[in-house]
């Protein structure tokens, strides 16, 4: 059984209780809010952490792992300014990365694309439109966003893309819906870099560096300026660390 629905059938016999412990000896409202609240900052709470595997089961790092290898991921390309660079600094250091594309942008610079996938890279899906209030969509608008992009990576390459990263990292009951019809595999990550929020590149790097570990999934943007400098450094520690840095796909398989 999901996690959600645990919860779901713990508060709810909660509930009864409460109306129980009401009916016989009275017990205060407070009680009833309390729950509620409870009940909503779990809810809240296991949508904002893939790795709780609350709504869906999501990978977000790869624990068996016997190999130092890691896996670095890009949301929300490809963009025009940065993506190139990027994929310049990755193969001078015989990287292979995984880019998780919004739709949108790959319909607009679709020779950006091409060039990540001609370079050896792994590709995901991150929706098409990305837009803000995307979490709160039905399971047929999350099955048109999921499609539609789909649709723009087949029309490049010929390939079926059969990862998916929510976007914001946020899941819902209706996205999994959405995706067991699709049946794409969630990937999440276990280190966020917070690189879109933190400017200095040097910040983002020590943050990223104390918790490498093998078989760990990086976060970065391939849509800011200081992705470049931050993936330089990354690079250069993991080199120095003896540490592979391989696509989703490869990490995902190992055993
Ligand atoms: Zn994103």
């Amino acid at each position: 059984m999901k996690n959600f629905k645990i919860t779901s059938f713990v508060t709810i016999s909660l509930f009864l209780l409460l109306v129980i412990l009401d009916t016989t000896v009275g017990i205060a409202l407070w009680w009833y809010i309390l729950l509620l609240i409870l009940w909503f900052t779990i809810m809240a709470l296991g949508s904002f952490n893939m790795s709780w595997g609350f709504y869906l089961k999501a990978f977000t790092s790869n624990p068996k792992v016997t190999q130092k290898n890691i896996a670095i991921t890009f949301d929300d390309g490809p963009n025009p300014e940065y993506t190139l660079k990027v994929l310049d600094i990755l193969n001078q250091y015989n990287a292979k990365a995984t880019f998780f594309c919004i739709g949108e942008h790959i319909e607009r610079y679709p020779e950006i694309f091409k060039a990540i996938v001609a370079q050896g890279h792994a590709i995901g899906n991150h929706s098409f439109s990305h837009e803000l209030m995307i979490d709160f969509n039905s399971t047929e608008n999350w099955l048109d966003e999921i499609k539609q992009t789909d649709n723009a990576i087949h029309k490049l390459t010929n390939r079926k893309t059969t990862l998916f990263r929510p976007p914001f990292g946020v899941t819902t009951p209706k996205l999994a819906q959405a995706l067991a019809v699709t049946e794409q595999q969630v990937i999440g990550w276990s280190i966020r870099s917070f690189d879109t929020v933190i400017k200095n590149p040097e910040r983002i790097v020590k943050r990223i560096t104390k918790q490498l570990k093998p078989g760990a999934v990086i976060l970065l943007h391939d849509k800011q300026p200081n992705v470049l400098p931050v993936l330089e450094h990354l690079l250069q520690v993991l080199q120095k660390q003896d540490y592979q840095t391989v696509t989703i796909n490869e990490l995902l398989n190992e055993h």
